[in-house]
């Protein structure tokens, strides 16, 4: 199969969150499964501190984004580090080559519907200068997704349409790319497009609303996460449209890139471990973590890690309150945050941060080595999301031997296997899942966690190994994504088959 990726974020070349994290690796897996695959990006400034040559090229066109303006964009390459993928940069200075990819702390850039139409088109007409014919357009998130959209609303504007299907991830369906109703003509398609079973979301342009009435298929990253968004309470108002699209929904789960988050060979730690030695490993990351911060040197004390986006979604106004009373009542424990986003977060923790400067080490700001460090150094990881698409720390965590406390919802349901009795028994127990969503719950799941590690040593360990025994890797997503591609196509054919059947058997009745 030939198969095009359309993302906004890939490691190393730029990157917000998960969605990084499975468009840097994704390609590189199925290609190395045997097919061809193609990553498709935009030029943030980021690309160029990825530490990989860039080269440009003469291949250039442009777009008009209105009668009056013309854009022009250059494609610039270069590989994916795992393998041999190329990617292509749409290079377009006036609207990637800035701080951010999407805005500032102050908010979103204003003009993010016409930089993402941009990106949508220029995708388009940069796939008509790959070699061969596509199979699969596999877009990820709201910002590829009026490309499943435009390939259907004009089937002629490029040969390679004809063959392709499109699949549209949903990474995180809280981020929607919703404008208002005249950002539609940065599309460049005609207003008879603008309707609710294509562009339109109540009078709006709705980009992730536009991608899951049109793919093809439609995946997201987890299958409780699937189901959770067909439902009013995690629907984001789309659970509606999603209902209409249920048979062509599924979940599956990301995997982690194990060249990089492995213990064993891990060059961001201060020491390497595996499964069998993890505690002496484990031991001397903690100490780099508490040398570094200034914590108090104490082995026996408990490290609480958490590494995540500054945003309600994390838990934080969960995390808050029960990091002050650790603090404020000196429980035994010390705690390692590393976080950037929202400043209304920021400020409380670095409060809390100056005032018990033994007990809590923070970190605002993004710094990929720290995360590993914290990973590898905490003996559990706090991921109380309200919701939680698919999740990788808690992979990371347990991959790491650290024992991951988290929310019963979306990736993190499917991923973690709650410590009960019965769990602890035939062996599966991986964490702990906090009960009810609040903060009280929160404390004492820390708690009981926490009473385990210091009571019964042994079922504590058997938790650790078992984490770290699971297996996260692609290879099992990658297969599950080819299987779906291999589906998508067969079901375009098939589809195509009963057309032309149809169409000749009302040939041969008149
Ligand atoms: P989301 O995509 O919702 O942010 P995930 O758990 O799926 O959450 O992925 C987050 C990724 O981003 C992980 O690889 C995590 O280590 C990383 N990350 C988040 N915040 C930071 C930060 N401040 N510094 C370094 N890495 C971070």
């Amino acid at each position: 199969m030939n198969i095009v990726f359309l993302s906004t974020e890939a490691v190393p070349f730029a990157k917000t969150g998960g969605l990084a994290d499975v468009c840097g690796t994704l390609p590189s897996k199925v290609a190395a499964l045997g097919h061809r695959a193609t990553l498709i990006m935009p030029a943030f400034r980021s690309i160029r501190s990825a530490g990989l040559p860039i080269e440009s090229t003469d291949t250039s066109f442009a777009i008009p984004m209105s009668p009056q303006k013309l854009i022009g964009a250059r494609i610039l390459k270069s590989k994916l580090p795992d393998g041999d993928v190329p990617v292509w940069f749409i290079d377009q200075p006036q609207y990637f080559d800035r701080e951010s990819l999407y805005g500032t702390s102050n908010g979103d850039y204003p003009d993010n519907a016409e930089r993402f139409a941009f990106f949508c088109r220029a995708a388009m007409h940069a796939i008509s200068r790959l070699e061969g014919p596509i199979d699969i357009v596999h877009c990820n998130d709201w910002q590829s997704g009026l490309v499943p959209a435009m390939m259907a609303a004009e089937p002629n504007a490029y040969p390679w349409i004809k063959k392709a299907s499109s699949i549209f991830t949903i990474h995180n369906l809280a981020y929607q790319g919703h404008f208002d109703r005249d950002s539609f003509r940065w599309t460049g398609l005609d207003w008879k497009h603008f309707n609710s079973n294509q562009f339109e979301y109540y009078n709006h342009l709705n980009f992730l609303k536009t991608g899951i009435v049109t793919a093809d298929m439609i995946t997201t990253v987890s299958p409780k996460y699937a189901e959770e968004i067909c439902g009013p309470e995690q629907g984001c108002g789309l659970d509606g449209v999603l209902r209409g699209r249920h048979d062509r929904l599924s979940g599956i789960i990301n995997g982690i890139d194990q060249t990089v988050w492995n213990p064993e060979t891990d060059t961001k730690l201060a020491a390497t471990y595996d499964a069998r030695f993890y505690k002496q490993g484990k031991l001397a990351n903690k100490r780099e973590i508490q040398q570094r911060f200034g914590l108090e040197p104490n082995e026996s004390l408990p490290m609480i890690g958490l590494v995540g986006r500054l945003a309600s979604q994390k838990g934080w106004d969960m995390i808050l309150p029960v990091l002050q009373a650790h603090l404020a009542e000196d429980r035994p424990a010390q705690w390692v945050v590393l976080g950037s986003g929202e400043a209304r977060y920021e400020e409380p923790l670095r409060q809390l941060a100056q005032a018990f400067p033994k007990r809590f080490a923070l970190y605002l700001g993004f710094s990929d080595e720290l995360a590993h460090l914290i990973e590898a150094g905490s003996d559990v990881f706090v991921m109380p999301s309200l919701y939680e698409p698919c999740g990788l720390n808690q992979l990371y965590s347990l991959r790491y031997g650290t024992v991951p406390i988290v929310t019963e919802t979306g990736g993190l349901a499917n991923t973690v296997v709650d410590c009960t009795a019965e769990t602890l028994k035939n062996g599966t127990a991986t964490g702990f899942f906090i009960p009810a969503v609040n903060a009280e719950s929160l404390d004492q799941t820390i708690g009981r966690a926490l009473h385990l590690r210091y009571h019964e040593k042994e079922k504590w360990q058997q938790i650790i190994e078992t984490g770290m025994s699971q297996d996260f890797s692609w290879r099992h997503s990658a297969d599950q994504y080819i299987e779906l591609y291999a589906k998508t196509i067969a079901l375009k054919n098939s589809k195509e088959k009963t057309i032309i059947k149809r169409r000749d058997e009302s040939a041969t009745f008149r």
